[in-house]
């Protein structure tokens, strides 16, 4: 790939019941590209695609009002979800500019990090991954559930870089790889490192939320959780096979004790031994269960192969 000089960049940025910060969004976002441009760093052909991922709010009212040349409003049928709506964004953007950043609207995400993802771009990286350098404007209980994720991730072999969400550069050649995979059950911080190319990570401070609340409470954040670890690895299955394995070893050995104890006459009313085992062996069948079913939903989900989103309408 030649040296890009003033690469045409896209954003790609999903918003969803934004209303109370869209504005401000817009505006910051809008005079980063104005600056970028200004400065000759990027093309003049830039543009921020803003995702409306099926509003009920008046967010899509608002994107409506800031009609410029550099915004493309893409609106979503109905609430697709974050991870699809970055995908619609990223098709969009598919061989009409040489790199897209994806960002969420709240600008949690340091914008000004873009400059340098863009001279890293100018140097032929291809995937910049936007890193958090800390947690710390994170409560106790989202910071523990992250480290605990990344380590599990990592442990059961899935290939995720830690603290980084979805705030990245890919170049066009990488946006059309990662639109090959064709999973409904997305999972696009555990796909993109499965790309390849040249990769690196810049750093920067994630800040509060300036209004609105997060759109990830927490059964939410468990269920993606959840959809990242059996969408990348079947280990989960294997670690039920051997717990199924060790369990059935001591079920076998404390079988062969009751017998010979039964045969040596000193059989005790034993509940506890009894009552003890039986919950024991109901809570690992029934975790077992859960285990599979989950796989199987995902199989399930994937044969159907069911579209991920529908465009109601673009505005350019
Ligand atoms: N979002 C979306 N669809 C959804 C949920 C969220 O497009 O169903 C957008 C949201 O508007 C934001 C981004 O995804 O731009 C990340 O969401 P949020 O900031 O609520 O997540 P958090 O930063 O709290 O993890
Ligand atoms: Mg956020």
């Amino acid at each position: 790939m030649k040296k890009q000089q003033n690469p045409c960049l896209y954003l790609v940025v999903p918003c969803y019941n934004e209303s109370e910060i869209i504005k401000i969004s817009i505006e910051s976002l809008d005079s980063k590209i104005s600056h970028l441009i200004e400065n000759k760093k990027i093309s003049k052909k830039s543009k921020i695609i803003f995702i409306n991922d099926g509003s009920r709010d008046n967010t899509l009212d608002i994107l409506k009002k800031y009609k410029t040349q550099r915004i493309t409003l893409l609106s979503l049928s109905h609430n697709s979800g974050h991870q699809n709506a970055l995908i619609a964004g990223l098709e969009y953007a598919l061989n009409k500019c040489d790199c897209a950043i994806s960002l969420d609207c709240d600008l949690q995400d340091d914008i000004n990090l873009i400059d340098k993802m863009i001279e890293k771009f100018k140097d032929k990286f291809e995937v910049i991954y936007g890193v958090r350098d800390d947690r710390k404007e994170d409560s106790f209980f989202k910071r523990f559930s992250a480290v605990g994720f990344y380590n599990l991730m990592r442990f059961l072999g899935v290939n995720i870089i830690k603290n980084h969400a979805d705030y990245r550069l890919l170049s066009n050649r990488a946006i059309n790889n990662l639109l090959q995979y064709k999973e409904v059950n997305l999972f696009l911080r555990g796909i993109v490192p499965l790309i390849g190319f040249k990769s690196c990570n810049l750093y920067y401070k994630r800040i509060a939320r300036v209004a609105g609340e997060s759109k990830y409470p927490f059964f939410k954040m468990l269920s993606f959780a959840i959809d990242g670890i059996t969408s990348f690895s079947v280990q989960p299955l294997r670690f039920l096979s051997i717990i199924g394995a060790i369990v059935s070893l001591f079920s076998l050995i404390f079988g062969i004790w009751a017998l010979i104890t039964y045969f040596n006459g000193g059989t005790i009313s034993g509940w506890t031994s009894m009552v003890v085992p039986m919950y024991f062996l109901g809570g690992i069948q029934i975790l077992g269960l859960g285990i599979l079913g989950e796989y199987i939903g995902k199989i399930y989900k994937e044969t159907k192969g069911r579209p991920r989103y529908f465009i109601d309408e673009i505005i350019e």
